[in-house]
């Protein structure tokens, strides 16, 4: 028997194509292993948006020089996006790593491991899988906002056909599957480069009619790119979930300028508002970026009256950080002092929590569906279709279920309920 090994940091892209590569591996006849001793295959599935990120990649390359010396057989891959066309360089950096692969590039180790699969044994039944799975759709990104590092490593946008996605789909839902969450880094600009150019929007309408399958979601969307037809199709299908993640990154038309995000604050607001009167029980996520170059506090404080009004569920806030070769790291000083952008991170931090408590604390007394994903410290916990996390205890295995629970308590980060009734399986 051979094990593989794969460790992931960063975005859910990153996840989708280390959960692809595990599924390739089982397929050869490889197995999962957390003992990172006892691997084979070692993946290191990397990410480089942010220095915090990229810091704890090149921890993990550190510990991995002396079981490489100890184990010379042991094949150590470096994935994703820290992975550049100049290879050279990577193997002067990182002597002990075998394999350098481009995001979701995995030929290379995926024939490597062929070669091996001989001497493995094949004969054991694909697993089941989790009843969520990621299923990439655009790779790449066409819009160089001016501090991502993603167009660069990842290459320009490039589409899945419909009926290509649509075989995954139903593949995963044979295993088990029963929410998908389609990515991509601009997931609602999908198929402009596809014959006829299909929309989000269409194959959301496609995947709605998948047997088995209970749910679906998207990720990432991009303000400028999320059209009505998108917006009425969330409104209309039922298997797809009101919840929509749309980044806004800043408050203050000079900053998104200066990011390059192509739209305008009023834009935005027109946006959220078009969104709520087509789905009102949507939840709406965003992102949100603190310290960018040259932010001033009253920009700053734009950011916050912008989170303020829209009140959305959830809010992803990080801290700017310059990333080697995008055009904010050559255009502009990175002048916000840490304890500065620490500190609005945390303001942002604070104001979201109130503003969740707010809003979960309205669930109180309600039912709502969950589908359950597992179990942690003797509870279930899954989601509901607005992406809200709910622990709940039952002594039936609820695994994979969607089942009605009433919400008892409620937090700014997750519910806890009591089932009321079971959902037969779907
Ligand atoms: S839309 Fe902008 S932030 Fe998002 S991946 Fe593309 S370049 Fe990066």
């Amino acid at each position: 028997m051979a094990y593989y090994h794969i460790w992931t940091i960063g975005c859910q892209m990153n996840q989708a194509d280390s959960e692809q590569l595990a599924a390739d591996l089982e397929r050869l006849g490889y197995q999962p292993t957390q003992e990172i001793d006892n691997a084979d295959l070692i993946v290191v599935n990397s990410c480089m948006v942010r220095q915090s990120a990229e810091n704890r990649v090149l921890g993990k390359l550190d510990s991995l020089k002396e079981l490489k010396r100890l184990s010379p057989d042991t094949v150590v891959a470096l994935a994703g996006c820290m992975v550049d066309s100049d290879t050279d360089r990577l193997r002067r950096r990182f002597p002990h790593v075998d394999l350098f692969l481009k995001p979701g590039q995995f030929n290379e180790l995926l024939d490597l491991a062929k070669t091996r699969a001989s001497e493995v044994s094949n004969s054991f039944a694909l697993a089941p899988l989790s009843p969520t799975a990621f299923v990439t759709i655009i790779e790449g990104c066409d819009n160089f906002c001016s501090y991502c590092i993603v167009p660069y490593r990842r290459g320009r946008e490039k589409s899945r056909s419909i009926g290509e996605v649509r075989r995954q789909v139903e593949s995963l839902t044979e295993r088990g599957v029963k929410e998908i969450t389609l990515l991509g880094q601009n997931v609602d600009s999908y198929g402009h480069d596809l014959p006829n150019k299909p929309g989000l929007a269409d194959l959301l309408q496609e995947l709605n009619s998948v047997a088995g399958l209970a749910r679906i979601r998207f990720l990432t969307s991009h303000p400028k790119d999320m059209s009505h037809k998108l917006i009425q199709a969330v409104a209309s299908l039922e298997k797809v979930c009101e919840h929509i993640s749309l980044p806004v990154q800043a408050g203050d038309d000079r900053i998104l300028e200066a990011m390059g995000r192509g739209y305008t604050v009023q834009f935005y607001r027109a946006l959220v508002e078009r969104i709520r009167l087509a789905i009102p029980n949507v939840a709406l996520a965003t992102d949100v970026i603190v310290g960018f170059p040259g932010e001033t506090q009253e920009q700053f404080r734009q950011t916050i009256d912008l989170l303020s009004d829209l009140k959305f569920d959830t809010v992803h806030v990080a801290a700017y950080s310059p990333r080697p070769g995008t055009t904010a790291a050559r255009r502009f000083k990175d002048d916000i002092p840490l304890s500065e952008k620490r500190r609005r991170l945390q303001e942002v931090e604070e104001l979201q929590g109130n503003i969740a408590s707010e809003i979960n604390a309205l669930l109180l007394g309600h039912d709502v569906e969950v589908l359950v994903e597992g179990k942690k410290k003797g509870k279930w916990y899954g989601r509901t279709r607005t992406d809200k996390l709910v622990f709940f205890q039952d002594n039936a295995d609820c695994l994979g279920q969607l089942v009605n629970i009433e919400v008892k308590k409620t937090s700014p980060w997750a519910l806890q309920g009591s089932p009321k009734r079971s959902v037969s399986k779907v």
